[in-house]
């Protein structure tokens, strides 16, 4: 389970992905379309003969695309590993096409055309079903997420991207998203196009669209828990805010009272106003409770209120009277 907890959001959203079903013969396609536009590459061997090759970091969606090569088109790829020497050596899965497995998917995907003199060559092309259908416009995403998707922990911020290593794959994917009513932006890092989205709702929507539903229940609870302990942040904001109100009206107590003993002298006061004056005056900082507590007899926090408020208004009348005087003269 810690081992679990450390793992990123993103790889556990690769692990669910890998174990979906493969799906209906054409979102196959869309998918392994996808896979070969962030992750594939293409060696021109001579003779219009290629090779395909792709290079996947997660094993999982390696295997993945593995079956859906086979299972769908009928592929044999070979599968090894190699690591690299930088980023502490991390591994990386190779998968790889013979010449005529290439063939066999280049024309599967419309990218290979053959001239009037039997000259094959390549083409850009757009997948066609991903375009029209729902079902494949989902998978095609999917696989644009195993090869080149990556997302930030929720805990920390909202967002998904995906890389596009040319324009021709960024307009599909913008499309794709539009289509989907996810609002995608973009831009640019290191030369290459990332497309991504903002917000836990798009990102939950986008995560349930390619599949990865149990992703979603976790990022849903995620977004709860973080909307409780802001919630818990604002109410402690506003008892310090309450307790700063409270601390400005105890200072302004104090000095209404030490107005009142400049101009008139507190041993004009009825005693008991007397001894709540100087309470207030010692402790401005101090809650009618506390101040209650000083008193003796013990005094409850309505009748230090009521105290309070009686010397707030002898200082206001002092003064108004002053200003009279003042008119006056
Ligand atoms: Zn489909």
């Amino acid at each position: 389970m810690r081992g679990r907890d450390r793992q990123s959001f993103a790889s556990r959203v690769r692990e669910e992905l890998v174990r979906l079903p493969l799906g209906k013969t054409c979102c196959m396609l869309s998918e392994i379309a996808a896979l070969t536009y962030t992750s594939g590459h293409l060696a021109f061997r001579g003779g219009g003969a290629f090779s395909a090759s792709y290079r996947l970091e997660d094993a999982g969606a390696a295997r993945r695309l593995f079956q859906l090569l086979k299972k769908r088109l009928g592929l044999s790829p070979t599968l090894h590993f190699t690591q690299t020497s930088m980023l502490g050596g991390r591994l990386t899965c190779v998968l790889e096409l013979n010449g005529e497995d290439t063939r066999s998917l280049l024309t599967a995907l419309h990218r290979m055309e053959t001239d009037e003199d039997g000259q094959t060559r390549l083409k850009r092309a757009v997948p066609r079903h991903p375009m029209v259908r729902q079902c494949c416009r989902r998978a095609f995403l999917r696989g644009a997420f195993l090869g080149a998707g990556s997302m930030a922990n929720p805990e920390k911020e909202y967002h998904l991207e995906l890389k596009a290593e040319d324009a021709q794959l960024t307009g599909i994917l913008e499309k794709l998203t539009e289509k989907s009513g996810l609002p995608c932006r973009r831009y640019e890092r290191k030369g290459m196009d990332v497309i991504y989205l903002k917000g836990a709702q798009h990102i939950a929507d986008f995560l349930t669209m390619i599949g990865a539903t149990r992703a979603v229940l976790s990022l849903e609870n995620t977004r709860i828990n973080k909307q409780l302990r802001a919630a818990a942040v604002r109410a402690a904001n506003c008892d310090e805010h309450n307790s700063e109100k409270m601390l400005d009206a105890g200072q302004r107590q104090a000095e209404a009272i030490r107005q009142l003993s400049l101009k008139q002298g507190l041993f004009t006061l009825p005693p008991a106003l007397q001894a709540m004056a100087r309470a207030r005056l010692e402790n401005p900082d101090m809650s009618l409770k506390e101040l209650g507590e000083l008193m003796d007899p013990p005094l409850g926090k309505s009748a230090v209120n009521h105290r309070l408020r009686r010397l707030m208004e002898m200082a206001e009348e002092l003064e108004s009277n002053e200003e009279e005087g003042d008119g006056k003269a």
